[in-house]
């Protein structure tokens, strides 16, 4: 019933009421005002508990009552979800800041509007600085550029504010209206391995064109020449070379699998005798290269742990590499000794010794001294790289102690008994 014939009918009702007592026009003002002034009543209640904002509706009648309820049904489920919707968004803010990688907020070109606690760490950003703008900040030319670049690629590598020696990349993502999203992320370990693998292939490949250089000279003089006494020289150059390429694809084998096998587990381990290799590998060498002269303290019975194969090639490098650099020959000492728990190898010689400064990284792959005469002595660069990965899948490592002019130690200690755990994995 619509609200005007409501309040006819309720009239009527007043006037009929009225109508007993002989007065029907009051009776029907009375009905109306009672009926208007509790209208009134409702309203104001219905009012009071819309300012009031939340609460169950207050006790109403008729429409009124429908209206409040659905009102405050409404109400209910609006706030279960902006209550959810506050949850998600602080998980989501949570999730954010955990991340390692630095998230930026930008508004206009590159103003800062909000940024995680990587953002702090890696760009060394500050709560002052929002509202700033990010490439006054960072002062990086190159950032001036990717925020001017409006599309394809949008990322550049930049040393980190704090530690110019870390790489950070950076990466633009618009989004929104004239918003975008810089995203940072620590790379400087993945770019030190991008710089030692183009490195390691470009000696590699200057170690293999040298000799390769060598053997098509001579083929080309000799194709040219019918000299006997040449031919035998010339042979003798090629032969020399191409044992020299033999060594170095061999020993890059063995690094990359040194490299990429896991190291030996319990059940693959052998009990190696090391102490009868030692004393033949001296035999051997003693009568190739009479100026030297071998003194041996090795206890024959002592056994250790491992793969029998990967330690003997480690000790025949140390061994040859005591002989390789002392060119004057002189005493060449090897100890092989239990010491407390640990079998302890030293190789000692007479020879040229390294200055201190190279010490650190004598194990680094294709790492020389002197580059013409470990060349010249058959070396490949990557005899000490091979010793330092076959010593780390056996708990152990190499020490160096040297003094020009003088001679060298190469010492390592190997864990008597089974190791478990495969030990931590490395690149260098
Ligand atoms: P290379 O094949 O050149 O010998 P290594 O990795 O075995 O390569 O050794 C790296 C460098 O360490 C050598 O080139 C040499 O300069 C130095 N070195 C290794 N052993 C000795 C040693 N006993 N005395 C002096 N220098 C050594």
């Amino acid at each position: 019933m619509s609200g005007a014939l409501a309040v006819a009918a309720l009239a009527l009702a007043g006037a009929i009421l009225g109508s007993v007592f002989g007065a029907p026009a009051l009776g029907a003002l009375l009905v109306v005002a009672l009926q208007q002034s509790l209208q009134a009543l409702q309203f104001r209640r219905l009012n009071r508990w819309f300012d009031q904002g939340s609460g169950h509706p207050p006790a109403l009648f008729g429409a009124l009552h429908r209206v409040a309820w659905r009102v405050y049904r409404q109400r209910r489920s609006s706030r279960t979800r902006s209550r959810r919707l506050a949850t998600m968004l602080r998980e989501l803010q949570r999730a954010t800041q955990a991340l390692p990688d630095a998230v930026v907020l930008l508004e206009g070109e590159d103003r800062i509007v909000w940024f995680n606690n990587a953002g702090a760490t890696l760009l060394g950003l500050q709560q002052r600085d929002l509202g700033q703008h990010l490439a006054s900040l960072l002062r990086a030319p190159e950032l001036r550029v990717l925020l001017k670049v409006e599309t394809g690629e949008r990322h550049i590598e930049i040393p980190a504010p704090g530690d110019r020696t870390e790489i950070l990349d950076l990466r633009l993502v618009p989004y929104g209206n004239a918003r975008q999203l810089l995203l940072a992320r620590d790379i400087t370990t993945v770019a030190r391995l991008r710089t030692m693998r183009q490195d390691f292939v470009a000696n590699v490949s200057h170690e293999l064109r040298t000799p390769l250089t060598v053997i098509l000279g001579f083929l080309e003089t000799l194709k040219e020449e019918d000299d006997a006494d040449l031919l035998q020289r010339g042979l003798g150059r090629i032969k020399n070379s191409a044992e020299r390429m033999q060594s170095l694809v061999e020993d890059l084998l063995l690094l990359s699998k040194l490299d990429s096998d896991q190291a030996p587990g319990l059940d693959q381990q052998q009990q190696v005798r090391l102490g009868p290799f030692i004393q033949r590998l001296s035999a051997d060498l003693e009568a190739l290269h009479p100026a030297h002269r071998f003194v041996l303290e090795v206890d024959p019975d002592l056994t250790v742990p491992g793969l029998e194969r990967e330690l003997q090639s480690a000790v025949t490098n140390l061994v040859t590499n005591a002989l390789r650099y002392s060119p004057d020959g002189g005493a060449v000492t090897i100890s092989y000794e239990a010491v407390e728990d640990s079998a302890y190898l030293s190789v000692r010689d007479q020879g040229l010794g390294i200055a201190a400064n190279h010490l650190s990284r004598l194990t680094e792959r294709f790492y020389r001294v002197d580059v013409g005469r470990s060349r010249e002595a058959g070396g490949t660069g990557l005899g000490l790289a091979i010793v330092k990965h076959v010593l780390r899948r056996h708990h152990s490592e190499l020490k160096v102690t040297s003094t020009l002019g003088q001679g060298s130690c190469f010492a390592f200690a190997l864990p008597l008994r089974a190791q478990k755990g495969a030990p931590e994995q490395t690149h260098a």
